[in-house]
């Protein structure tokens, strides 16, 4: 007898006992601090069963929350042992019910939302319209306006970021179930989805197995079928006889006859229907939503709503790419009338996303373009040998190719507005040196803003090392550290320099170069941004830090953005605006397909540096057997012992931070107590602070970790010359992309550096993926094959912030991108800043969807 069942019975027996504390032998309480583990385990087997996995960690809290462990069912009072019991038998209940699939909750039968659209127009729509308008109800107004909505429901909304009537119109289907063909009884076929409309003859309550359900006897013209409700006894009471019904779902066999087990099922009234009959919307849920009411909610904001919404487009693009209207687009892709329509309704929104995106990066390219001139830059041919001189390398063909293409954007009067992709390693951070270089040689500040605290102080240290390397006798490289410590802080922490004056020798006067972070002491930082305003500084880099309001610019000229994916186009447009105009420059590692970057980045004119330096090894990628794994920890083993260092990242959890981190927590203390026992290992995680991690990441490169165990957070762009092995777990949830990303943070020098790619389960469609990955070393080619294998939206993830959704656009569609495209440029040439009359409400959707993308992570 499992845990679970056991408990079942004990509670039984002291119900039975009349809560006399009788059940067991020593007591409830002991016997429950004794299983109360047991059950616990036994539970974690059982979620298995449960198909719809939002279920489970609610039905995990709530287990804990009755805790078990540390009952007190002795001293209770009579009632309150009842009541106690009666808690764990609901929650009981609901495990049983989350197992048979069948957690939904009771019916409500009035509903506002049951009548049908046209029908409420008829029946004076408008009497009630204005009654709403006059009670405030539009499509701004709290989902809670609509029957049956809850607060706490409403809260649940939340989380999918549902909050409004507008967001609830907009929070579409993933797919349909077509219970759209009726049949009769007799030719129902065993497996099929499918739809029968016939009489209640009889309904009752039964027990099903060993619980109580409601089975029913439904008949047509053709013959008659068993229908059972399992664990649902009260829907017995629901169904009168001689009801109509209309059923929907899959037909079984039991003992030889059809039986229709927990289908759909609805009463045919004179309303329309919703969950039965028709092609029937399966929603994206989060726990505690069920099928049954999101669909009923849905119905009464498309029922008492969608009309209300305004069509921005103009009409005569509707026409011309026929497009449905904007009210019955909404209320089509909610609840289609066939398949075509549902497509022709997704087809019209996705279309807005599309156009509402190109018109924001146009509307943008448009508002640098006409504001004030640029700064043209004199290009000074002597600086550039001098410092290409005084490299200790010469620039790969690629290399010359994107410095060409952005001295000839500084010349111009026109400000620079450029994206240089290149792979990781490519040599970007030289080429953004060399023009910051040219900045502060046509006397302008320099900026270059990186996304971590890390990245910008190792970019400070290679900014400062690559313009301090001078062929003149009078170099010098002074730094002056630690003006943290005449405050007396920080004295003993390594030294963080925060400025460095580089009498470089490529120019005729010394370069202040600075260091801007949030995690500066304030003082230092007010005084750092004196100096900036005051135009002391020469070239500052920093993180978020530098878009701050506080920071001021005496005279920016070049604004660089490193690992721009990391950065939403807000960040971007706020470094820019600290300048006169300043020439732009974002750097990414991300690259992406130029389709697509059009669309994205159509603001942008692009570079892209596709070769790497000469000699540059290829990282060695292998992925393993599950049964390998102790053969991976001898390698890392040797690897560190020759003086070398590793990282192991831990599996990606998507639905929840925190269970990552447990992942990796656990993960890192058994490592460190049964496998690597002898070596030191750190721990990086996405919730620790910024100064934590940091923290982390300098210990590791100064080498006092051995092992860095990780979550997904060390990705961009950190530089550990030492490392050379990446074991990537659960390798098979990573994009291409990114562990291509991964992988880049190894073999950085001239050692040798390998990749282990360690899969937990693996599909087929997982060793083609993972395959690729040994064999394709071009991040370009990865990040073409992650598109097509994973979509944009798993390929972006979250980064791709400050851009409105895309939930149903889809940026490999080139045909809609194009199509999409045009019609924005012609809208635009026709009227630029949509001014005429007839472009308002588009004017306005257009800020909205871009005011939301503001919501940066
Ligand atoms: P990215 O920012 O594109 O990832 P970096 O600019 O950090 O790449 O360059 C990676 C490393 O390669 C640096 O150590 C840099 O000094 C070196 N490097 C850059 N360009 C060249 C080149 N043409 N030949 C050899 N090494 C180079
Ligand atoms: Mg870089």
């Amino acid at each position: 007898m499992t845990g679970i069942d056991s408990l079942k019975n004990v509670l039984w027996l002291e119900c039975q006992k009349d809560y006399t504390d009788k059940a067991v032998i020593g007591g409830l309480d002991k016997y429950l601090h004794k299983q109360a583990e047991e059950i616990r385990r036994c539970l974690m087997q059982g979620l298995n069963e449960i198909n719809m996995r939002e279920l489970i960690p609610q039905l995990i809290n709530s287990f804990d929350e009755l805790n078990l462990a540390n009952s007190n069912y002795g001293s209770y009072s009579a009632d309150e042992r009842k009541r106690w019991i009666r808690n764990i038998c609901d929650w009981l209940d609901k495990l049983e019910k989350a197992k048979d699939g069948t957690l939904v909750p009771e019916r409500t039968e009035d509903s506002l939302s049951s009548r049908h659209y046209k029908k409420r127009k008829e029946k004076g729509a408008t009497a009630i319209v204005n009654a709403r308008q006059q009670q405030g109800e539009g499509l701004d107004s709290p989902i809670t306006v609509i029957r049956g909505i809850t607060p706490s429901v409403a809260n649940k909304f939340a989380r999918l970021n549902v909050r409004t009537v507008q967001d609830l119109l907009y929070f579409f289907p993933r797919r349909y179930v077509d219970y759209s063909r009726r049949k009769p009884i007799s030719e129902l076929i065993e497996g099929e989805e499918q739809t029968i409309i016939g009489t209640i003859w009889q309904a009752k309550v039964a027990t099903l197995g060993k619980r109580k359900g409601t089975e029913a006897i439904v008949g047509d013209e053709t013959g008659n079928i068993r229908v059972v409700w399992f664990n649902q006894p009260y829907l017995a009471k629901s169904f009168q006889t001689n009801a109509r019904i209309v059923i929907s779902g899959t037909v079984s066999e039991f003992k030889r006859h059809k039986v229709f087990e927990s289908p759909e099922w609805e009463l045919l009234g004179d309303k329309e229907l919703v969950h039965t009959g028709r092609l029937v919307p399966v929603y994206p849920l989060t726990q505690g939503l069920y099928p049954r009411q999101v669909r009923k909610w849905t119905k009464g904001a498309v029922d008492g709503y969608a009309w209300q919404l305004e069509d921005f487009l103009p009409s005569q693009i509707k026409t011309r790419c026929q497009l449905l209207d904007l009210s019955n687009a909404i209320a089509q892709i909610h609840y289609p009338d066939d398949q075509t329509l549902a497509e022709r309704a997704k087809g019209r929104l996705a279309f807005d996303e599309l156009f509402l995106l190109q018109l924001g990066v146009l509307a943008r390219k448009r508002d640098w373009q006409e504001s004030q001139p640029g700064n043209a830059f004199h290009i000074d041919q002597e600086v550039i040998s001098r410092f290409l001189h005084c490299l200790p390398f010469t620039l790969t063909q690629a290399q010359e190719r994107v410095l060409q293409e952005i001295l000839t954007d500084l010349k111009q009067a026109k400000a620079m507005s450029r994206l240089l992709q290149g792979e990781v390693g490519s040599g970007k951070t030289v080429i953004a040196t060399l023009a910051l270089l040219i900045a502060a040689a046509n006397g302008y500040q320099g900026a270059l803003m990186a996304p971590t605290e890390v990245l910008a102080e190792q970019h400070y240290t290679n900014i400062c090392s690559y313009l301090s390397q001078v062929s003149t006798q009078e170099h010098t490289l002074q730094l002056y550290p630690g003006q943290g410590s005449e405050s007396g802080e920080s004295s003993s922490a390594a030294p963080r320099i925060e400025t460095a004056r580089c009498y470089t020798g490529f120019l005729a006067q010394s370069l202040t170069i600075a260091l801007l972070t949030g995690g500066l002491n304030n003082n230092i930082k007010v005084r750092l941004h004196d100096k900036i305003r005051q135009g002391e500084i020469d070239i500052v880099v920093g993180t978020h830090a530098l878009i701050q309001k506080e920071v001021e610019f005496n005279k920016l000229g070049l604004a660089v953005i490193d690992e721009q994916h990391r950065f939403g186009v807000l960040q971007r447009s706020a470094l820019r605006q600290k300048g006169f105009n300043p020439h732009v420059l974002v750097m990414t590692a991300t690259p992406i397909p130029r389709t697509m970057a059009l669309t994205l980045y159509g603001d942008l004119d692009l570079s892209a540096i596709d070769e790497l330096p000469p000699g540059r090894q290829v990282v060695k990628t292998k992925w393993l057997e599950p049964q390998d794994r102790e053969k991976a920890y001898s390698f890392l083993h040797r690897q560190v012992s020759n003086g070398r260092q590793a990282f192991i990242i831990c599996p990606l959890i998507e639905e929840s931070e925190v269970l990552e981190l447990k992942a990796a927590t656990t993960e890192f203390e058994r490592l460190s107590k049964e496998v690597f026992i002898d070596l030191k290992l750190g721990l990086l995680h996405g919730q620790m602070s910024g100064s934590e991690k940091e923290a982390v990441m300098r210990h590791f490169r100064a080498g006092e970790i051995d092992i860095l165990v990780s979550t997904s957070v060390v990705e961009v762009g950190i530089d550990v010359p030492k490392a050379s092995v990446m074991m990537v777990e659960g390798a098979e949830r990573f994009g291409l992309s990114q562990l291509h990303q991964f992988r880049g943070r190894v073999g950085r020098d001239k050692e040798q550096g390998y990749c282990l790619l360690m899969p937990e389960k693996l599909s087929t469609e997982a060793r083609e993926r993972l395959r690729l990955m040994e064999n394709v070393h071009n991040g370009f080619v990865l990040a073409e094959k992650d598109l097509e294998l994973r979509g944009p939206g798993e390929f972006f993830g979250t980064h791709q912030s400050g851009l409105p959704d895309l939930k149903l656009a889809k940026l490999t569609d080139l045909h809609s991108l194009e199509l999409v495209r045009q019609e924005a440029i012609t809208l635009f040439q026709s009227d630029p800043n949509l001014k005429k009359a007839e472009h308002q409400p588009l004017r306005q959707q257009l800020s909205r969807a871009w005011d939301r993308g503001a919501e940066w992570s």
